[in-house]
């Protein structure tokens, strides 16, 4: 019988797994060293809890409370990359970070993936998210991915399989191990060029060095979530230590040691007020676990 080689905790904080540094604790807390030892720890662990995967939580809240269940992190170890027929595929695992993909296809030379290289999270989280930005999207350039059952068997899928939109992908509960994208050369343009513009734009359009999950609100169709929260006049509106930010409207920051409970008021405060003024319901960006306060 194999054993799990990798990192198994009781009551781990996910303050230190969430970009948004806050956040309760989860019961059980698994780093797996390889796909193997997550397929080992998935086939022997049969208690009935919750199983949630995450990357680096740059779009996730855990609140205050809890998550009773097994977080399985795998920004740590799952993170192989291996290149195919001339750089025209790049194999991941799913814990290898958007921006190392970004920047390894710009040395390539290959084009597709710039756009990563201001996204905080891993490739699994991006496949979950359908993470996007400069027009481009996750699921744009992906030939195939591999997905871990709970029984812990790996299976590859076409891309065809799925049918991603904005943020969203079908097929909710798959849990992805790796990905293969498809690249073609870049003949034109100088790829490192286009890394520095798109860091450089953020760093003017949004708040950068600041405890956050990015956007919070998916964009209603016609609409900018942040346009919205700006004219509803809620920059700067704060709960205990959550704040709208002043520079990007659907950016909630923790700047004074927030709770889980201050952002998620927060959340709950913009969307109501955006609402009363607009009669537009915002829909969260971000994924919100565990147990409410009155659980
Ligand atoms: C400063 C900042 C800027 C950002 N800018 C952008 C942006 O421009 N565009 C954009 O789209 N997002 C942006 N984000 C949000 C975030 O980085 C993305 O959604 C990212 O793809 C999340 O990846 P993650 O690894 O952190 O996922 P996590 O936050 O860990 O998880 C998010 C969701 O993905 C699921 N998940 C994670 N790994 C897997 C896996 N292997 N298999 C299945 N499900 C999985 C989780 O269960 C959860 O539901 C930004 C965030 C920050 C903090």
């Amino acid at each position: 019988m194999n054993s799990v080689t990798g990192t198994f905790l009781k009551n781990e904080s996910m303050a230190n797994h969430t970009s948004w540094r806050c956040g309760g604790r989860a019961a059980f807390f698994f780093e797996p060293r390889s796909l193997k030892d997550l397929g080992i720890f998935l086939a022997s662990f049969k208690e009935k809890k919750e199983i949630f995967l995450v990357g680096l939580g740059s779009n996730l809240l855990v609140r205050d409370k809890g998550f009773d269940g097994v977080i399985i992190s795998t920004a740590k170890f799952l993170n192989k990359i291996q290149w195919k027929g001339e750089f025209s595929e790049l194999n991941v695992e799913c814990g290898v970070s958007c921006a190392k993909i970004a920047r390894e296809s710009v040395k390539k030379n290959m084009k597709g993936l710039e756009f990563f290289v201001g996204i905080p999270g891993t490739v699994g989280g991006a496949l979950k998210m359908n993470a996007g930005a400069n027009g481009k999207d996750t699921w744009q350039n992906i030939k195939s991915v591999d997905v871990i059952s709970r029984e812990g068997y790996i299976e590859t899928l076409d891309r065809n399989s799925f049918n991603p939109g904005y943020r969203t992908i079908d097929g909710k509960n798959k849990w992805f191990v790796k990905a293969c994208f498809h690249l073609e050369k870049n003949l034109n343009k100088d790829g490192s060029a286009k890394i520095k513009e798109i860091l450089s734009q953020r760093k003017v359009t949004q708040p950068t060095g600041s405890f956050s999950c990015g956007s919070v609100f998916i964009n209603p169709e016609n609409y900018f979530a942040g346009k919205l929260i700006e004219e509803c006049g809620l920059k700067g509106v704060r709960v205990g230590g959550a704040i709208v930010s002043e520079k990007h409207a659907n950016f909630i920051l923790n700047d004074r040691g927030a709770s889980a409970s201050d952002i998620e008021k927060l959340i709950e405060l913009v969307r109501n007020q955006v609402r009363k003024k607009t009669g537009i319901k915002l829909e969260c960006e971000v994924k919100i676990i565990g147990k409410k306060t009155n659980e």
